[in-house]
């Protein structure tokens, strides 16, 4: 059934020096540009309930999950992190470098965006660093008041083979190569006079996902994650926020914050049962919220999991062709095919759509909170089925708790 088509929206090609792209939004898909969401709640939730990152707040399950990997995923993490840590600490303190370059005071967004473009950022787009996203132990860190955010797309045919090892060299792969080109940009910045920091993609500032939206490089899907158009969320995502004069670019409505409700192929097809059919309100947003419990023991236990972003057709087919499919016929790309919902679990083998793995209850008790949170939890059960225990074990708790506290909290993660 062909659709009314309600708006279009032109965008830049995939690739930097590609011909612009026409995406046609149905009208029973168009909201609102960028995402709903009730600034004062925004504001308040920021404010009374700041966020801290999860390597922070859920750093039990965290520290948990080297325990489950395979053999190949540990040898591959390991050198990913030798890799990765040298750009991570560059990142952490570029925002003190100065300048090299002297400043015109005219508005450099277009060669900002143009050098993202040419060093291979499939998005680049510009918006207020939004402070009230911050995480608590980065409140003082963030410096300057303009982001640049960037979007890396992750290689397509390594991808479609999700979860598979192979897909995890490309996710870990993107983040290296992210991290080069985040260091590349902000020198590009600092020769044209400005400050210029780098927010890693491992060590997170902040949730980046709604300045992306502000800025206009796409929408929240169901999947929890940002769906670009040219290739969804298939993508790794930092910001640069610098105090160079530039313009902010405008949210948009791609019609995936409506889509996302007829689509929910990533909903059906999630192994965790960890995404919701419903938006919910969130902190002043309205969005799918993902249970993040239920998503923790999969990903640890089946090479990252990510079948929410195999199996999303505008990961797969681009936000052109769905949308356009869609305007023409009423129906989702690729719903109901092996080609978009299949997916190989490990040793559990194929499932076509409609058919998911099972696992039984014991599989998704993890640890959970933070880790001397975890620990107090433990001792709580023990001293509730046992009783009071011998003296030298209540002192070897206390040390327990002391070396976690003594050793601190690392933001750093790279999920
Ligand atoms: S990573 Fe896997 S378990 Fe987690 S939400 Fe995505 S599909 Fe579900
Ligand atoms: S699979 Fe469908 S419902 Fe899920 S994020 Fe992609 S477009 Fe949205």
């Amino acid at each position: 059934m062909t659709k009314t088509v309600n708006h279009v929206v032109t965008r830049p090609g995939r690739k930097h020096g590609d011909a612009d792209v026409q995406i046609p939004v149905a009208q029973d898909l168009s909201t609102v540009p960028g995402i709903r969401q009730r600034d004062a709640d925004v504001s308040f939730y920021s404010r009374v309930y700041p966020q801290e990152t999860q390597n922070i707040e859920k750093a039990a399950d965290r520290q948990w999950v080297w325990s489950v990997y395979s053999e190949e995923t540990l040898i591959h993490r390991k050198r990913h992190d030798e890799i990765n840590e040298p750009l991570v600490d560059a990142a952490a303190v570029s925002g003190d470098l100065e300048p090299t370059g002297t400043p015109t005071g005219e508005d450099i967004t277009e060669a900002i965006r143009l050098k993202a473009r040419e060093l291979g950022f499939g998005e680049a787009g510009f918006t207020k660093f939004d402070r009230r996203y911050t995480y608590t132990g980065k409140k003082r860190w963030v410096k300057y008041e303009h982001a640049i955010c960037l979007a890396l797309e992750q290689d397509y045919v390594q991808t479609q083979s999700l979860p598979s090892m192979d897909a995890e060299f490309a996710h870990f792969g993107t983040y290296e190569i992210e991290g080069a080109l985040t260091l590349d940009l902000a020198d590009y910045i600092r020769s044209l006079g400005y400050h210029a920091q780098i927010h890693s993609p491992n060590d997170n500032s902040a949730p980046y996902i709604p300045m992306f939206v502000a800025a206009g490089l796409g929408q929240l899907g169901a999947n929890g994650q940002l769906l670009s158009p040219h290739f969804g969320s298939r993508a790794r995502l930092a910001i640069i926020t610098t105090d160079a004069p530039v313009t902010y670019d405008e949210p948009v409505d791609y019609g995936l914050h409506q889509f996302c409700q007829v689509c929910q192929v990533c909903v059906n097809r999630c192994p965790g049962r960890a995404l919701v059919p419903d938006k919910v309100w969130w902190r002043g947003v309205e969005k799918n919220k993902l249970i993040y419990e239920r998503c923790r023991p999969v990903m640890a236990r089946y090479d990252g999991c990510a079948v929410c972003m195999k199996v999303c057709p505008i990961q797969r087919f681009g936000a052109p062709a769905v949308m356009e499919h869609y305007v023409t016929t009423g129906e989702v790309l690729g719903k109901g095919t092996h080609l978009l919902e299949g997916y190989t679990f490990l040793e559990r083998g194929y499932f076509g759509p409609g058919e998911l793995p099972q696992f039984d209850r014991q599989f998704f008790e993890i640890p959970h909170g933070r880790n001397e949170e975890w620990l107090f939890q433990q001792f709580k059960e023990k001293l509730m089925n046992e009783g009071l225990p011998p003296e030298e074990e209540i002192v070897g708790f206390a040390k327990q708790v002391r070396n976690i506290l003594v050793k601190g909290n690392s933001t750093l993660g790279d999920e």
